[in-house]
């Protein structure tokens, strides 16, 4: 596995100090699990993160600090609130989609396997959409991406993106606003999509 293309620094750093949007994380963290380079830019930013704290000058606590910390650690984990399913929905040309979280801000993450030589219909997006390639490989207007490989494609990017012919594509995607299609039947792709 060769990987070319990285998520930005910055969107390391957020992840590192756990500022993504849990969605966009997700995908993020997917990447960082298959690329020795950005697995070490991460436990470089989180020790200097560890070391700023350090040196911050010592500050009094409000009267209610503890309190609330203590009710933090006791509150349940809200990042990734249970789906009704997590079964893989079909749709036509064997491509299938899993949902794996959906946000209350509308930001979504999800698997979606498109098969061998299979294309995608031509769409841009309302908002980001963030890409790892968990398996196989495809190409689209901007280039070609294989497994471990992290995409981002804002909304000025149109594209239709086709699996490449010997494998099927799995890729990890997580999306702040829905795609935008052109033509009905790309509409109505969309609406069995739910994306
Ligand atoms: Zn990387």
């Amino acid at each position: 596995m060769t990987i070319r293309h990285h998520p930005h620094e910055l969107h390391l750093t957020q992840l590192a100090a756990g500022l993504l949007d849990p969605a966009l994380g997700l995908v993020v963290q997917a990447h960082v699990d298959r690329c020795p380079s950005c697995e070490a830019d991460i436990e470089v930013l989180t020790a200097t993160g560890g070391v700023l704290l350090e040196d911050l000058p010592p500050t009094a606590l409000g009267e209610e600090a503890l309190a609330h910390t203590l009710a933090r650690i006791d509150a349940p984990e809200p990042v990734f609130p249970a789906l009704p399913s997590l079964r893989r929905h079909r749709i036509a040309g064997g491509i299938w989609y899993r949902p794996l979280y959906h946000g209350a801000n509308g930001a979504r993450a999800y698997e979606l396997n498109v098969p061998a030589g299979r294309q995608m219909p031509e769409h841009s997006h309302s908002g980001q959409e963030w890409v790892c390639v968990l398996q196989g490989s495809f190409a689209d207007s901007t280039g070609r991406y294989g497994e471990g490989d992290f995409v981002e494609c804002g909304a000025e990017i149109e594209h239709s993106p086709k699996a490449d012919a010997d494998e099927d594509c799995l890729c990890l995607i997580a999306s702040t606003g829905p795609m935008r299609m052109r033509g009905l039947v790309p509409r109505a792709f969309q609406l069995f999509l739910r994306l």
